[in-house]
């Protein structure tokens, strides 16, 4: 089989050039089913890679708004779960909520064969019904809790110069940009668009709640966000096609605005905001107590990356979505 690069040039001298989301989508999907992202020995580190904190809030978060929203059956469904680390961490801080295991399942969505395979293994004993799929259909017809971190940033995005598809094109042995292109670079991400209106429509339809954290902004504006991170340092984005995660930013106003336009409660805060006001700090100190000088310097400093604003804190934005 040829590798990406030579299939993507094959396009290209077939077709001229290719877009943005062309590129992108090529790549993420090759990078998340062949590599190892996660951790010190892969390519980056995520929020709940860096403390368990992270997923025991978010576990809380989804119970409180099951149990407001009356008890039902009901799914929570994530979105990506990279290793599962996330929804095992949400589980295990949701255990003594009385009837919530009893009443949920669980959906891992997962394109990467690999990560879903790794996502069984590690959810193996943290609950009875783990499911995974490789789309959102079909959703379970009841009232769902999505979660998803950093996984719209990893949806393909499109963008555009003076109104006019980005081009990739290939030159001097080398994926570039057109340079005759200039002017204002803008982005969109019509599969971010997509999805979100679908579970929206789900919320709609059968209750239920969404969180969403990532890198992004929380108002519209140009220029160009992608990009590619490769052993846990930034590189150029056609340096390796396929062997590199690639990113762009999130566009959470119009995300939201997906949402309250569908008649639903949303709120856009920084994950440091986030955090604090769930009580990460109270968790904190619950957490210390049982540990010694190490493990307590550790728990500290991983709250510290994900909270601080010139680290995860303000970067990092949650969205909130109630029906
Ligand atoms: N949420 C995890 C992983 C984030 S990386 C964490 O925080 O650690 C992005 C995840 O989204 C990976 O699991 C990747 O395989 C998955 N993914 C990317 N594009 C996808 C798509 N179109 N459909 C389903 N999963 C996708």
């Amino acid at each position: 089989m040829t590798n990406l690069r030579d299939r993507l040039k094959a396009r290209i001298d077939a077709e001229g050039f290719i877009s943005v989301a062309d590129y992108m989508q090529a790549c993420v999907q090759t990078y998340y089913a062949t590599q190892q992202p996660f951790g010190v020995q892969g390519d980056f580190t995520t929020a709940p890679e860096i403390s368990q904190i992270f997923g025991e809030i978010i576990g809380a978060w989804v119970a409180h708004a099951w149990l407001t929203s009356g008890m039902s059956q009901a799914a929570m469904v994530e979105l990506g779960g990279g290793r599962g680390t996330l929804m095992k961490d949400a589980l295990r801080a949701t255990q003594t909520v009385s009837q919530f295991h009893e009443r949920i399942q669980v959906v891992m969505v997962e394109s990467s064969v690999a990560l879903a395979k790794l996502q069984r293994e590690t959810l193996a004993g943290a609950h009875p019904r783990v499911s995974s799929q490789t789309g959102i259909d079909p959703l379970p017809p009841c009232p769902c809790f999505f979660i998803a971190n950093e996984f719209f940033d990893a949806l393909p995005i499109e963008q555009t110069v003076q109104a006019e598809v980005r081009k990739i094109i290939w030159e001097h042995e080398s994926f570039a940009f057109n340079a005759a292109q200039t002017g204002t670079i803008r982005e969109r991400c019509p599969p971010a668009e997509t999805l979100m209106q679908r579970l929206c429509a789900h919320l709609k339809t059968y209750g239920g709640a969404l969180l969403a954290a990532d890198y992004g902004h929380t108002k519209t504006r140009s220029g160009d966000t992608l990009q590619a991170v490769k052993n846990h340092r930034y590189i150029d984005i056609f340096a390796c096609p396929g062997e590199a995660d690639i990113t762009a930013h999130v566009n959470f106003e119009t995300l939201a605005a997906i949402a309250t336009n569908q008649g639903l409660t949303v709120e856009v805060l920084t994950q440091g905001a986030f955090l604090q006001r769930h009580g990460a700090k109270l968790r904190l100190a619950a957490l210390c107590k049982h540990a010694d000088q190490a493990q307590q310097d550790q728990i500290v400093q991983g709250l510290e990356r994900l909270m601080a604003p010139e680290q995860m804190g303000e970067l990092f934005k949650v969205l909130l979505v109630v029906a």
